[in-house]
């Protein structure tokens, strides 16, 4: 493919993460808003193989449920350029931060869920790949109220999901306590993440956070976790019983949490990995029987458009 840097103009910065950052960007030849990142990479021979061929699965994508990709190039120094869909309503992580105080309606975890499980058991069905790196920043929400998944990775090199390096500068973690343990890594491990992401977005509380601690943690603060914090709360997430929601007040509402999905919840956290649900499993599950057939299409537009109004974005 023929994208490269003097065809895209610069509209702005949307985020830049721990191992690179993102622009909006306007390709002109083509007239298409894209999104552009930037990964530097190893210049060993062999990693850059690996990346070669991990772009070409990324090319061949083609689902509802993951962000379409444009293209890519690599730049002398050691650096390989993305270009993908531009989502309109950002990352899930900065949807939680402007809904501040208020939790996300159900319908639109209903649709979450979904998009996120269904975007797994595509890449794992068609291309034989698992995403590894589940969080609420690698899950975009398109003007339409899509969700779709971004940054999986066939290789660890575009992932950024090398887990110790994760572990040590990441702000939260997602990773399941087989990982942890340095076991085998399963497209259930996956589960586990989204899992996690889930009761976060429902509660706005961070599963591992201190129940002593009456204010918020997790997405919605800045807490950043240091490395004495991380060792920690890894331990935690191996030795420690599962968190759950089910007869938990929601701290806005003071209501308790809607029990079917807490049931949900508590599916996707299974500890043993043998006894998890797989994506393919999960999907069948009664809870998520009224997304399949479109209940909440036109709710979680509707609520799209009023994000896209917040954040000054037209289409
Ligand atoms: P990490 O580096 O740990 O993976 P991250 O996912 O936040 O963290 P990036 O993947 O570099 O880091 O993304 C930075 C931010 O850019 C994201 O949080 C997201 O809000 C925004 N972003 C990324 N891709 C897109 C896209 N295709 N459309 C719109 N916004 C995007
Ligand atoms: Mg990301």
């Amino acid at each position: 493919n023929s994208l490269k840097d003097k065809d895209l103009v610069h509209l702005k910065e949307l985020g830049a993460g721990n191992y690179g950052s993102v622009l909006k960007v306007f390709h002109v030849p083509l007239q298409k808003t894209m999104a552009r990142k930037i990964v530097s990479i190893d210049s060993k021979l062999t990693t850059q193989t690996q990346i070669i061929r991990e772009l070409r699965i990324m090319h061949e994508c083609r689902s509802p449920h993951i962000v379409e990709f444009y293209g890519a190039y690599l730049r002398s120094n050691n650096t390989v350029v993305l270009c993908m869909e531009y989502c309109n309503c950002g990352s899930v992580d900065k949807l939680a931060n402007m809904l501040s105080d208020k939790a996300f309606p159900l319908s639109v975890l209903k649709v979450l869920l979904f998009s996120i499980l269904s975007g797994l058991y595509y890449l794992y069905d068609t291309h034989k790949i698992i995403h590894r790196d589940i969080k609420p920043s690698n899950v975009l929400m398109t003007h339409r109220g899509e969700f779709k998944l971004c940054d999986f990775g066939v290789s660890r090199e575009l992932t950024n999901s090398v887990a110790l390096a994760d572990t040590f500068v990441g702000t939260s973690t997602y990773m399941s306590p087989e990982r942890i343990q340095g076991n085998m890594y399963s497209i259930k491990s996956d589960v586990w993440s989204t899992g996690l992401m889930l009761y976060e977005l429902a509660s706005g509380l961070s599963p591992w956070s201190d129940p002593e601690a009456g204010h918020l943690t997790g997405i919605r603060s800045s807490k950043v976790i240091g490395p004495e914090g991380i060792l920690d709360l890894l331990q935690r997430i191996v030795n420690e019983q599962s968190p759950s929601l089910l007869n938990k007040e929601d701290q806005f509402t003071k209501k308790i949490f809607d029990s079917d999905m807490c049931r949900f919840i508590d599916k996707c956290l299974v500890k043993d990995e043998e006894h998890r649900l797989s994506p393919q499993d999960l999907l069948q599950d009664p809870f998520l029987e009224s997304v399949a057939i479109g209940t909440f299409d036109k709710e979680v537009k509707c609520w799209a458009k009023l994000i896209r109004k917040q954040l000054k974005e037209d289409n």
